[in-house]
């Protein structure tokens, strides 16, 4: 190494450049056109970066040059030059960005190579590699450049894919990058201008500059961005290929939804629904937000002013014709456009969802799982957004366990008489579909939902009408008499005497732990039931404070028994056998804490369960 800047220097690439490059050198890659993907994202990156230094900056060298890509072959001496009049590199910029792996795409590339068994090839197609993919086709490669600022100098950058790059000043008489490949003999075909021309029409057809090739003056690019692009241009694939670039996710979007809108407020929107609920290991975003954009030129790569914070899930682009052209940051947020642009987006994606659920309910269904708890945490914190979420609500339901229904299938199965929704929340499917309360409702045949979620409480709190009907939960709700079953009569009840002397032998057994005893009309099949008295929080609030850690005072239950249950009417045999009697009603007590979920100890219970275990046997010795 010598002191001048002017002659060249040599750098040693880090480990990890070197192990990558080391991969790509030797990948037998089918798909190594993606390398001009690369370099032409990198070009239009530092276009739209001139173009919003532009924005504030007065001091720009070389501003009257127009923004464009440039692409020359020479087939002869196998070269491929790529020049863009955009932001430029100084030398300290070249040796940054070039020599170490700073580029996010390629580290994940990386990992996932040291992670998974994944084939190399899959994965550089996958992720992008940026810079570095030139390797795959290139025995070596200059580039030169020269910053915007126009108080720096030129400088070029070379490697051939070994451990070195050398660093030497350069000439160039205006702004930018200029990158000369010499391809590999057996990339010969990356020199033919009709290959070129099909792989910008493949993978970049959408940059927003012109791309021209060789003499010819026409760009061969549509240049618009794929979101002003109408969408019957676009295939599948090209959203597709949008997305993954856009986030590195793995999987397929679940939904893809293009928008454009003239009218309160002119925008174009290109959204995704991701796979999963969870961003990917790999993904390229970190944060939530949509990217913004003004006329094409990126104003906030992490926008989340456009969508309600609990469609944070939704990634993609918004670009809109009325934010002013010399926007900052900040005042996008003050512009008062904001507001208006987020309903847009918001009632956009609300409308595709719907259309989902009508038109693809198996669809909508995996959207549901993963993104279900999304939309109850909507409701929970924004009651305002209610009526707008509703629809898009799926419940289990007594009738319906194994599927999905929602509220307009629920209402639709009621009979006539039903005015109100019931629904019974509880920690497992299992476990409600046994409760108690759900006695009466079962003998009527009435319909309930079962909510086994934890955020389900908190929906509870802000969901308390769907059209006309009141939701209720089952465990406090009173049914309307039912018409007695004619072929059915009414199982006997217990002695009137006989049930207040048990009655007063459960309260004097129970004690404090009980606030009262008293028996039920509402049960058939269970023996016992736990209510809350009139007055308590109800049992959502409940879970709610439970779920949040909060201290609270559980307010003591009320036992209700079922005076016509064998058992119950047995119970008063065992009187000349206290102890045993008990027992019995401990249990009994017990058993009704464990059908609410509200048991502290099941297995506190094994040894009382044992002894009445051993009481049957001897009765029976
Ligand atoms: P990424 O584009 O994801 O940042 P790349 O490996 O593709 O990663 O590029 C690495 C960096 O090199 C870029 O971030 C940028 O700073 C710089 N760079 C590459 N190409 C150009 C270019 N044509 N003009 C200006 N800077 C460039
Ligand atoms: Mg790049």
């Amino acid at each position: 190494m010598t002191d001048s800047p002017s002659s060249a220097q040599t750098f040693t690439f880090k480990a990890e450049t070197k192990q990558l490059l080391n991969i790509l050198i030797h990948s037998l890659y089918k798909d190594r056109e993606v390398f001009l993907r690369e370099l032409l994202s990198n070009a239009s990156d530092a276009l739209n970066r001139l173009r919003f230094t532009m924005l504030t900056e007065q001091n720009v060298l070389d501003k009257e040059t127009p923004l464009a890509i440039r692409i020359h072959v020479d087939k002869d001496a196998r070269l491929l030059t790529i020049e863009d009049s955009g932001i430029g590199m100084t030398r300290q910029e070249l040796m940054d960005s070039l020599g170490t792996i700073a580029q996010s795409g390629a580290r994940k590339f990386m990992q996932a190579a040291q992670q998974t068994n994944t084939e190399f090839s899959r994965l550089i197609g996958q992720f992008g590699v940026g810079f570095y993919s030139v390797f795959m086709v290139a025995d070596w490669v200059r580039v030169t450049s020269r910053s915007y600022k126009p108080e720096e100098s030129a400088a070029s950058w070379y490697a051939t894919g070994e451990d070195e790059y050398q660093i030497e000043a350069a000439e160039m008489p205006s702004r930018g990058t200029k990158i000369e490949i010499h391809l590999k003999e057996d990339a010969e075909e990356f020199a033919e201008e009709y290959r070129l021309r099909n792989i910008i029409q493949k993978h970049s057809d959408y940059i927003g500059f012109p791309i021209t090739l060789g003499a010819e003056e026409k760009p061969i690019n549509k240049q618009t961005s794929l979101w002003r692009t109408p969408r019957s241009e676009i295939t599948p694939e090209q959203y597709q290929d949008f997305y993954r670039q856009q986030t590195l996710e793995f999987e397929e979007p679940l939904l893809s939804l293009h928008s454009v809108s003239d009218a309160p407020v002119q925008l174009y929107a290109l959204l995704f629904v991701p796979a999963k609920g969870e961003r990917g290991v790999f993904s390229l975003r970190k944060e939530d937000g949509l990217k913004l954009y003004s006329r094409n030129i990126l104003i906030d790569e992490y926008n989340k002013d456009l969508l309600p914070e609990y469609l944070r899930f939704v990634q993609g682009v918004v670009d809109s014709e009325d934010l002013p052209l010399n926007v900052s940051r900040e005042t996008v947020q003050s512009s008062g456009l904001m507001p208006r642009l987020k309903k847009v987006v918001t009632n956009a994606l609300f409308k595709e969802l719907e259309a989902l659920a009508k038109n693809d309910p198996e669809k909508y269904q995996t959207f549901w799982l993963e993104f279900g708890n999304y939309l109850k945490q909507g409701i929970a914190s924004n009651a305002a957004e209610t009526e707008k979420i509703q629809s898009l609500l799926r419940f289990h339901t007594t009738q319906q366990p194994e599927t999905w229904s929602s509220l307009e299938e629920y209402t639709a199965r009621m009979p006539e008489s039903q005015k109100t929704i019931y629904y019974l929340v509880g920690e497992d499917l299992q476990t409600l579909r046994q409760s108690p309360h759900l006695d009466a409702f079962t003998a009527q045949n009435i319909e309930v939902l079962l909510l086994t979620d934890a955020m389900d409480s908190f929906m509870l709190m802000g969901l308390h009408q769907y059209k006309d009907y009141p939701l209720q939960s089952a465990s406090t709700a009173d049914l309307p008499e039912s018409p007695a079953a004619p072929d059915a009569p009414a199982p006997e009840k217990m002695p009137e005497p006989d049930l207040e002397s048990l009655l007063a032998r459960f309260r004097e057994t129970l004690g404090e732990k009980v606030q009262e005893v008293r028996p039920s009309a509402r049960l058939s099949q269970s023996l016992a039931r736990l209510v809350d008295p009139e007055g308590a929080p109800n049992p959502e609030l409940q879970r709610v404070y439970k779920y949040l850690g909060k201290e609270f005072e559980t307010s003591k239950k009320i036992l209700e028994l079922n005076p016509a249950h064998p058992l119950l009417k047995s119970l008063p045999n065992l009187a000349q056998n206290p102890g045993l009697q008990t027992l019995l009603i401990e249990q009994i007590y017990e058993s009704a804490l464990l059908a609410e979920g509200l048991h502290p100890n099941p297995a506190g219970m094994v040894e009382r369960v044992q002894k009445i275990m051993e009481a049957a046997l001897q009765a029976n010795a």
